[in-house]
Parts: C-alpha cells; structure tokens; sequence
C-alpha cells in the first residue's frame, strides 16, 4: 500500500518525517538550497566538509586525476597518489602508527582494525588463539556494518538486528555528565571508566579479547564528551598488562575537527589502531584507513603469512587518496588545524552565555567538535522525555534561521539524548563563528 509521505523521488531517504530541503550548491561554510536560501554548515556534513565547500583547488585537482587515471586495483598496482596519501597519513599519527589500510569509510575502518585484531593474534599464537572479542562502550556508535555495529554501544541503533551482532563486552563511557558513579570531576570519571575496562576484561578472561575501541572525543551518541588524559594512560596500561590492542576510533574526532591532527594528540595517547575517515578528504571523495603499528603490521605481514585476509574493491582508489592528500597539503599550507583550535576556543566562550536558558544543561567538546546537551530540569539533569523531540525541534528551529547542525541522540540506560553537535568547516572566521551562534541563539530562544 502506498502512503501519503512517500517522497516523489526515488531516493531511499533515511527518514520519511523529515523535509529534505534540496541544496543547488555549497560555498565556503555555507550551503545554498534552490530557492537561494543559504545555511550556514553548522556540522559539515557529520563533521566530513572540513575545508568547506567548492574549493577550486581541489576541483581543479581532480580533474587533473581523472584524465589521467580510472582506477586500480591495490591487489595487484600501485600509484603515485595512493603512497603519499598514506605518508601524509603516517605523518598525522601518533608516532609509532606506521602502515596505512585505505578502505571507502567510517563502518568499513574500523571493521577493518577489528578483522586486523584478530588475524594479528592469529599469527602471532597461531589459529588456536582464542583472542577474538573486542571490548567497546555503551553508547558508542563505531558504524553500521555487522561487525562495526556489534562494536557499537547505542541500543536504538542495535536493537532490530541483535540476532545478527556478535555479542561483543562493553563497558560505560566517559560521559562526565551522565557519568554512573556520580562523580564530581572529569578527572575521577576518566579514572572509574578506565578501571572498568581492567574489571571487563578479568570477567571475560584475557586470553578471550583481542582488542578495546574507543574514540578520544564522542561523536553523535554523546557528543563533545570527552575524558582526561590519565584515561588513555590507563587504558594504554591496562592493555599493554594484559595483551591487548588498543584502536582509537578518529572517524569523527581526528583530521583536524579538535584542533589537533588527531585528536589522541589532546591526550598523548598511544594506540596500536588508529582508524579514520569523513574529514580525511572532506568529503570530496569517500575515504577511510586503519592506520597500524609496526608490530601489528610485521607480525601479519612479514613474520605471519604476508596476507590480510581482508579486502575492499574501492580500497586505495587512486582518486580518494590523492584527493585526501590535496586535503590534508591546504590544510596544513593554510593552518586550519591552528585556526580551528582558536576559533573552537572562541566558540566555546560565546557557547557558555547559553547556560543562562534553562534547557541548556551541558556545553562540551574539543576544537569545533562541541556537543549541546538539552534538558527539561538544568538543575536535576532531568532529560526531556522522548515523545517531546526537543533536539527535533532545535534542528527545524535552526534550520529555519539558516543553520544546520547535526542531531546528536544516544542515550543512557534507555533515556534518549537531546543534543546537538557542532562542527563547522575547520577554516571558518571568527565573524563567521559569530553569525553561527546568533542563528543557533535565537533557535534555542524559540524553543525554549
Ligand atoms: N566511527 C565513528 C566515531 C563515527 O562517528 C562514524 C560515523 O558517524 C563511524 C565510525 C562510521 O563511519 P561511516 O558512516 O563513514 O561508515
């Protein structure tokens, strides 16, 4: 039976209650619909449009690269463009994260790192390894993938297709505000959400887990939480006690977004994994990689049988690494990263007059990766129940004054999120900046 609502495209959109307003073309932060309206890209995208949008150079550059070359398979070719991606790759990482695994996104990334887990315990220990559970958090989203979804933490997402997910440990994030031990600092929240992970891991048996993920800033499920520093040096203890690799999902958080080239760089940390995507080539062409240690890349690939048993078509297309590489070159010729760090500052100053509107509760987030939380009591932290769709209505509202940003909503212990997370293109300007927070201010007034 056909319904009223269905769209009169033939686009499988994600969400028939949802208007699309259809965009004609993107310049620099902003977004232009049809009918010249323009949105300032208050998320870009889901924190993917780094550099804006329309660049000539990277047009211009892509082109060049599309007269020149289709395709090649990474089986059997090589290209000039796919290895100084990786190298611009390996010089964002924290050191140590030396070989670089391209996929086409986020899912596919750290799908990746769980399949590269394994087969590295496999190698090294031989097939009888009974190393092969990952270890995640509640309320974590790591991609829609079977694998990468049975990594994620966040129910709604998961529910319908339990019967397919492995049914991997998890354990509670770092989200200070909701944080279940009820404590008072993010210090003593960082350190009880670490000491789980050793206590999960006694429980299953360390000889049963391979690896742990987590991302150092959270994206849509919590967005902006983040722990401190004496959380990824107990982590990195902790998995180095035990025999475990430790991935670091920067699919959101890393590529400039916090003012850091990846955002383990706020906190020193050390994975043996770190997996990237959206922001890597800004979203002018798909792209995602596993970035890995020399330890997890000799013991497959020099000590072990020299094969990965894994494997994407679109893995190294030619045009999606040199692209990334393009991005990665402005970004660092025209000093994004530093600019996103001052002007994320800045931001998060003018952010804190929010307070003063009661259903503002929590303010968070590293560089431009900042979550808004919404709630009905600022005083209790009483969430708004799920019928009420604040975060709904914050959306239209700011849709409305010509900003998008982008609706977050894990939740916790079954109470659904109301939040918003920020993410504006990395070179955006302080006026810029300014104009963002008059649009989302007057959308906050209108719904409170
Ligand atoms: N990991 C994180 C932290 C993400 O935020 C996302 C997407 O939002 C993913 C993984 C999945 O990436 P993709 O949507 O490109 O498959």
């Amino acid at each position: 039976m056909s319904s009223n609502k269905a769209p009169k495209n033939c686009v499988f959109y994600r969400n028939q209650n949802w208007i699309y307003p259809r965009i004609e073309k993107g310049e620099g932060i902003y977004l232009i619909g049809e009918n010249g309206k323009k949105y300032i890209d208050g998320c870009s995208g889901s924190a993917v449009a780094n550099i804006g949008h329309g660049n000539k150079e990277i047009a211009e550059f892509a082109k060049g690269h599309i007269e020149r070359i289709a395709f090649t398979h990474l089986s059997r070719w090589t290209v000039d463009s796919i290895e100084k991606c990786a190298e611009k790759i390996v010089s964002w990482c924290p050191k140590g994260l030396n070989h670089v695994y391209f996929v086409s996104g986020g899912s596919e990334a750290t799908e990746t790192a769980m399949k590269m887990a394994r087969q590295y315990y496999v190698e090294r220990d031989g097939n009888k390894s009974s190393k092969w559970k990952i270890i995640s958090k509640w309320n974590s989203y790591h991609g829609a993938t079977l694998g990468s979804l049975s990594m994620t933490g966040t129910i709604g997402r998961r529910k319908i297709y339990d019967p397919l997910l492995t049914n991997f440990p998890k354990i509670s994030q770092f989200y200070h505000y909701r944080n279940p031990w009820g404590a008072r600092t993010l210090e003593e929240t960082s350190i009880l959400a670490a000491k789980e992970l050793e206590t999960e891991i006694q429980r299953h048996g360390s000889d049963n887990i391979a690896a742990f993920i987590s991302e150092p800033v959270v994206g849509s499920a919590a967005p902006g939480s983040h722990p401190e520093k004496i959380y990824f040096d107990m982590v990195r203890e902790i998995c180095d006690k035990y025999d475990i690799l430790f991935i670091m999902d920067e699919v959101m958080a890393g590529s400039g977004r916090t003012g850091k080239k990846m955002a383990s760089n706020h906190f020193d940390a050390k994975p043996d994994i770190i997996v990237v995507a959206k922001g890597l080539s800004s979203g002018y062409t798909p792209i995602g990689a596993a970035v890995c240690s020399s330890e997890v890349f000799e013991t497959i690939m020099v000590r072990g049988s020299g094969n990965f048993i894994h494997g994407h078509t679109y893995a190294g297309n030619p045009l999606s690494c040199g692209i990334a590489n393009k991005v990665m070159e402005i970004i660092e010729r025209d000093k994004f990263i530093e600019n996103c760090a001052v002007q994320g500052n800045y931001l998060m100053k003018k952010l804190e007059d929010l307070y003063n509107y009661p259903i503002v509760g929590d303010i968070r987030g590293k560089g431009l990766m900042i979550g808004v939380e919404f709630v009905k009591d600022q005083e209790t932290k009483e969430p708004f129940d799920v019928f009420s769709n604040v975060r709904g209505k914050i959306t239209n509202n700011c849709l409305e004054e010509g900003l998008v940003p982008y609706p977050g909503g894990g939740s916790v212990d079954g109470v659904r999120g109301d939040h918003i997370l920020l993410a504006p293109p990395i070179n955006i300007t302080k006026e810029e900046v300014d104009l963002l927070y008059e649009k989302l201010e007057k959308a906050i007034k209108k719904t409170s």
